[in-house]
């Protein structure tokens, strides 16, 4: 039997390397060899025991490789030694859920996430793809590793939230936090078109980089008063649409108190334990506010649209990789990761060698050409 290498989550904060064996594809099934992939803060709740699996899975939801071996069933649309990307969310395309449009939620509530969740994940050589017609989404051949490697999941989540919000020309938009999703979330007000886009974040680096992904204010809620900062720059309404990319009650309730009556707030973050809207931030419920949540979007023609505007340079998500680490040194990457230490924002994991730092051509590009 040939076996591979792979990141096994044993337990609570105990990641092993291990040598496991390959998958092997079923009917409608894929296998691709990982060339890269990278953790997510997910993955941090899911090592931490704040988001539980089973012992003995593989994590990683976030794929790029090259087609290892297809499934019967799929030769007439792809073919081995293909560059692939596969969403972190993979739908089957033919259930009620899918059929009626909530794609991410196939089979059930947040059934469409299954790498590193209910199947084994990405951060091994090999991963064994699901659903494969309707998940292989081909990599333009100009296009990098690195250049895709956000797209599976940070930005089709940031981005969505954007979408979710149903942001119009012209309107102000708050995105409360920005990390990696927050971030995207950014990008995504600009690309559609917002006139205000705030970024607010306590840490000066990521105000900084939100600045680079199209916010024109930033805010720092250690030392502003952001509701009150948002009302002032909308004259006093509030905005038209928050996004919340934390998962806190804080950052919710700001969101909500900071929200126009009318207005939406699109939530991207994941909560535990108990979240409460108080009566008077809610508008005592009569302010025909909509609050929408959103689970990353997935599915091969959400990459290829994702791609397409990488490959038309409309978008760069490439300063979001800071650190690069080869798969077997998951702990150290893990813990640079986990402690947010060193300026990091995303690191790539190589399975195979560790490729050269590229620098970028223009260091002080704006990554959003709207
Ligand atoms: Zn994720
Ligand atoms: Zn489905």
């Amino acid at each position: 039997m040939h076996t591979m290498k792979a990141v096994v989550f044993r337990g609570i904060n105990d990641l092993q390397i291990e040598e496991v064996p390959r998958p092997k594809p079923k009917a409608g099934e894929a296998v691709i060899r990982i060339t890269a992939t990278t953790i997510c803060g997910t993955d941090v709740h899911i090592v931490k025991g704040e988001y539980p699996v089973r012992a003995g899975l593989i994590l990683g939801h976030e794929p790029v490789g090259v087609i290892h071996e297809l499934g019967e069933g799929l030769d007439d649309e792809f073919s081995v030694g293909q560059r692939v990307i596969v969403g972190a969310i993979t739908p089957c395309g033919q259930c009620f859920y899918c059929l009626n449009g909530a794609h991410s939620q196939c089979g059930g509530a947040l059934g469409g996430w299954k790498f590193g969740n209910t199947i084994n994940g990405a951060w091994a050589e090999y991963l064994l793809v699901p659903h494969a017609r309707a998940n292989l989404a081909p990599v333009p051949q100009m296009l990098t590793d690195e250049q895709v490697l956000m797209l599976p999941d940070i930005a089709s989540t940031g981005i969505s939230g954007a979408e979710s919000g149903n942001i119009r020309i012209g309107d102000a938009v708050a995105v409360f936090a920005q990390g990696p999703i927050g971030l995207c979330a950014t990008l995504g007000a600009r690309l559609r078109g917002a006139s205000t886009i705030v970024g607010i974040d306590p840490v000066v680096t990521r105000r900084d980089m939100a600045r680079r992904f199209g916010a024109n204010v930033t805010l720092d809620p250690a030392t502003d008063d952001v509701v009150r900062r948002l009302k002032d720059l909308t004259g006093g309404r509030g905005v038209d649409v928050a996004i919340e990319a934390l998962g806190r009650q804080e950052t919710f309730e700001s969101a909500l108190r900071s929200i126009r009556p009318g207005g939406v707030l699109s939530s991207l973050g994941v909560y535990s334990g108990k979240l409460v809207a108080p009566y008077e931030a809610l508008y005592a419920g009569l302010a025909d506010q909509r609050i929408v949540t959103t689970l990353c979007p997935g599915g091969k023609d959400r990459m290829r649209r994702l791609m397409a505007m990488v490959a038309e340079q409309r978008i760069d998500l490439t300063p979001l990789v800071t650190h690069r680490f080869a798969l077997e040194d998951i702990k150290d990457a893990y813990e640079v990761f986990s402690r947010q230490g060193d300026g990091v924002m995303k690191v790539a994991l190589y399975p195979a060698a560790v490729p050269e730092r590229v620098e970028p051509a223009h260091e002080e590009a704006i990554v959003a050409h709207a």
